[in-house]
């Protein structure tokens, strides 16, 4: 149904490749520009240092890092992840996570912005889709704003995680500056929620659709909040106060950019992730492999969310909320036995 302007010649074809290509690697030097700034974050932060009026410098010697050694990704690479100065080791979690952020911009720029939207429910996808509508000449102003607020969802989501790892608390900053950004955002531009079913072309009244996106923001927020308390209880190794906090967050704020129609679905991606790939975690990161399954989980529900919704019986906005509550205590009672029988093999062994 959507599609580019079918009829082009080879040259043509070939000149839209190149700038779909040339776009998608700024996107990806964007990402991983933010993924460094991220690593920054998640070191000063709890350390109650200035994010942005001191340069980047060393951990271990305090140099600063020169212009040429701060390129993301590529200066660890070029120094062989050790510090230029006193030769310290750089972790490897600093490139990981310019990376991992470069690879969601990316990921995201194919699946949902030049896709034209095809990965999300309700909202028609674009007819005219591709790197030059969507992109150079902005036909879809609200295209664009979904993938920004899509991206800082799953930034701050990656924000927590890393503080968790580093068995830190939220810190009150991030979170008051996550739930402000996405609430202001959903007033100016209510289809950040498409689920709402908003259309884009037949909006007289802004005003009840502004207070109909911050109330459906605040009921996702609550809603995820509540789900990340219940699960941090109901599985034993997230006890830890950093591990069930990051849980909560993160829940919270996938609630509030997703909207509530998405809280159980996403629990249920989390609950499948954890049980697939929870025991490959390594052992000091397995209090967290719920967390981390999570995150996938956000990532799983923003990429496939028109799949997932088309799926019979899958907990969606299209739905009856009773559907949901069934489904999730089917989801909860089984995951519940497999663990237990995993933890009994365990302990027979
Ligand atoms: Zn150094």
């Amino acid at each position: 149904m959507h599609s580019e302007v079918t009829d082009l010649s080879l040259i043509e074809r070939t000149n839209i490749a190149s700038m779909t290509a040339m776009t998608a690697f700024w996107f990806f030097c964007v990402g991983a520009s933010l993924g460094s700034f991220l690593n920054v974050v998640v070191y000063r932060l709890p350390r109650g240092m200035t994010l942005v009026r001191k340069k980047s410098s060393c951990p271990s010697c305090d140099q600063p890092i020169e212009m040429r050694d701060n390129i993301p990704i590529f200066g660890w690479l070029k120094l062989h992840g050790r510090c230029r100065n006193c030769g310290w080791h750089i972790p490897i979690r600093y490139p990981l996570v310019e990376l991992a952020v470069a690879a969601q911009f990316v990921i995201l720029f194919f699946v949902e912005l030049i896709s034209g939207g095809t990965n999300l429910p309700v909202r028609q996808p674009d007819f005219y889709a591709g790197v030059v509508w969507t992109v150079w000449y902005l036909k879809y102003p609200d295209l664009i704003q979904l993938y920004f607020f899509h991206c800082l969802l799953l930034y701050l989501s990656l924000a927590l995680l890393l503080l968790a790892v580093d068995r830190q608390f939220p810190p009150r900053r991030l979170i008051t500056l996550g739930v402000l950004a996405g609430l202001v955002w959903l007033a100016i531009e209510p289809q950040l929620h498409p689920t709402l079913g908003l259309s884009r072309w037949n909006m007289p009244q802004r005003s009840p659709q502004r207070w109909a996106a911050i109330w459906s923001g605040l009921l996702g927020m609550a809603s995820g909040a509540g789900m990340g308390t219940v699960l941090g209880m109901v599985i034993p190794e997230t006890k830890a106060g950093t591990t069930q906090s990051a849980l909560i967050g993160i829940f919270s704020l996938s609630g509030l950019y997703l909207g509530p129609s998405t809280v159980i679905s996403v629990t249920v991606l989390a609950l499948m992730v954890h049980l697939c790939a929870g025991a490959m975690v390594a052992p000091r990161l397995s209090h967290l492999s719920l967390a981390m399954s999570l995150v996938v989980g956000i990532h799983i529900q923003i990429l496939a969310w028109r799949h997932l919704a088309a799926i019979p019986f899958w907990p969606s906005h299209a739905q009856p909320w009773q559907r949901h509550t069934e489904i999730l205590a089917v989801v909860v009672v089984v995951v519940t036995l497999i663990r237990q029988r995993i933890l009994d093999a365990r302990l027979a062994k």
